[in-house]
């Protein structure tokens, strides 16, 4: 039976925090976007795993974050306000309408300050851990599912240890990526993640989590390519992400796609989703897939009991 995936990486600012400049028009969209988004999801009753950053969960904060190992200045573009003030920065009240909506999402976590974890110290990744499971039990919420921030996946046994369950790997590399056509495809602009839908095998790894590794990007496939290509032809990423819904409902297998809601910002961007989201649903009804979360996923292969909990450093 096959099984259709959507991971959403959900950041406001935090996405940026550590560039020079934050990205003013994506940011300033975000908010509304994500509120758009779960509306798309409502319509065709498409449940997501929302992996949200841990410090959206808060409505306010002192910005200082004292107790926080990171690097000096780390939360220095942080405002200290509330989410009246800096909303880009706060996110209680969207955590609100993901927990409302209709569509029966997960909340799960991209850590707490958007850290990369691959590329961070131990001490700094279990920090992270901890806030961001702290905050989410502060609302009665636990933290199953992990998208690592911008894919660096690392320090799994804490994951492990803070009783997480499963996260999303990287996609499997492709013949393709290693060959002329791979090659030819990044010259021109093509992604090499259109080639050909990828269904992915979740898999336990050595610290009991269950990787859900990528299929697809929703939004690789951006700028003037993009706009020469739809002048002439079907969005290649719906045609690439029917074929994956079709693929994962004929051979069984996870089609997992994410994206980012601070990724929609014209009309074309909610089209393409739309599409997507239209062909996934009508595919379920008309055969055995399913759309299933993360947590959902990881839940099927593991047994019901709880994760053990070993948590590092003080709490
Ligand atoms: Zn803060």
């Amino acid at each position: 039976m096959g099984s259709v995936v959507l991971s959403i990486d959900a950041e406001l600012a935090w996405g940026f925090h550590d560039f020079d400049r934050l990205p003013h028009a994506r940011v300033a969209a975000a908010r509304e976007s994500w509120l758009d988004l779960l509306d798309l999801l409502d319509e065709f009753d498409v449940p997501a795993t929302w992996a949200v950053v841990g410090h959206l969960l808060l409505d306010s904060c002192d910005g200082v974050h004292a107790d926080h190992p990171t690097p000096e200045g780390w939360f220095d573009r942080d405002p200290g306000t509330d989410e009246r003030r800096d909303g880009a920065w706060y996110g209680a009240k969207l955590v609100d309408a993901i927990e409302d909506a209709d569509a029966d999402h997960e909340v799960g976590s991209h850590t707490f300050s958007h850290v990369e974890m691959g590329h961070t110290s131990r001490e700094v990744a279990a920090a992270e851990m901890r806030e961001a499971v702290a905050v989410a039990e502060q609302r009665g919420l636990s933290v199953d599912s992990v998208v690592f921030p911008r894919n660096y996946v690392g320090h799994r046994d804490v994951l492990a240890a803070y009783g997480v369950s499963c996260y999303r790997g990287t996609r499997p590399r492709q013949w393709y990526d290693r060959t002329p056509l791979g090659a030819a495809a990044k010259l021109f602009g093509w992604p090499t993640e259109t080639v050909s839908p990828v269904l992915v095998t979740p898999e336990t790894d050595e610290y009991g989590l269950i990787n859900v590794p990528a299929s697809l990007y929703l939004f690789c496939f951006e700028g003037r390519p993009r706009s020469v290509v739809e002048r002439v032809t079907e969005d290649p990423v719906v045609s690439m992400a029917k074929r994956g819904v079709d693929r994962a409902a004929s051979e069984g297998g996870v089609f997992h796609m994410w994206l980012h809601p601070n990724n929609l910002t014209d009309e074309r961007d909610f089209d393409r989703l739309r599409a997507i989201l239209d062909h996934a649903a009508t595919v379920r009804a008309e055969t055995d897939l399913e759309i299933e979360t993360m947590g959902q996923i990881a839940a099927a292969m593991t047994d019901d009991e709880p994760r053990p909990r070993e948590p590092i450093g003080p709490r």
